[in-house]
């Protein structure tokens, strides 16, 4: 049903100074969140990936700008020789999902609940129950290791929706070059 993270490649190259990544060199990728006129509504926008955009920087651009980051982690280009399929660290899926939780825009609760089935297949998140409120489908999850709570809104996606967000979510955690 869902796709690893292994789908689109990367530029290559640092959005601050415009240089290529080279194999071997360390950098940050970063989501930031797209700058929108708030009367724009979401199905004009198809390109948008819920409302987030990635951004590769060097060390010294990441540095210079420190961009503002809704979620970045550090990686490095693989060298050719390498296997080419790098994914993204549990890690940056779980901070990814937990700063989601404040979003009440509908693209980022639907990441939100795809990321939530992904930590499930992952075995990070545990669902415990299903809670009734206000006609909304909140499913509590559990995450295993720390024992916190979280509540997860149920947009109540088809196959087709979920396949469709998944891909949104791969092409911006993509972390190969
Ligand atoms: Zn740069």
């Amino acid at each position: 049903m869902i796709a690893d993270w292994e789908v689109a490649k990367t530029q290559g190259v640092c959005a601050g100074c415009g240089q290529g990544l080279e194999p071997g060199q360390e950098y940050y990728a970063a989501l930031l969140e797209q700058q929108e006129a708030p009367e724009q509504a979401e199905e004009e926008k198809p390109e948008a990936s819920g409302g987030f955009e990635r951004q590769d920087y060097c060390q010294e651009c990441w540095e210079r700008e420190s961009p503002e980051a809704f979620c970045f982690w550090k990686t490095r280009v693989p060298e050719p020789a390498q296997k080419k399929k790098l994914l993204v660290d549990d890690e940056v899926l779980l901070e990814f999902f937990e700063r989601l939780g404040e979003a009440s825009e509908r693209a980022k609760i639907n990441f939100r609940f795809v990321l939530a089935l992904i930590l499930m297949r992952k075995r990070i998140l545990k669902y415990q129950q299903t809670q009734l409120r206000d006609g909304q489908e909140i499913w509590i999850m559990g995450q295993v290791r720390e024992q916190t709570k979280h509540e997860v809104l149920n947009p109540r996606l088809d196959d087709a929706q979920i396949e469709e967000v998944s891909e949104q979510l791969s092409a911006i955690l993509r972390s190969e070059l």
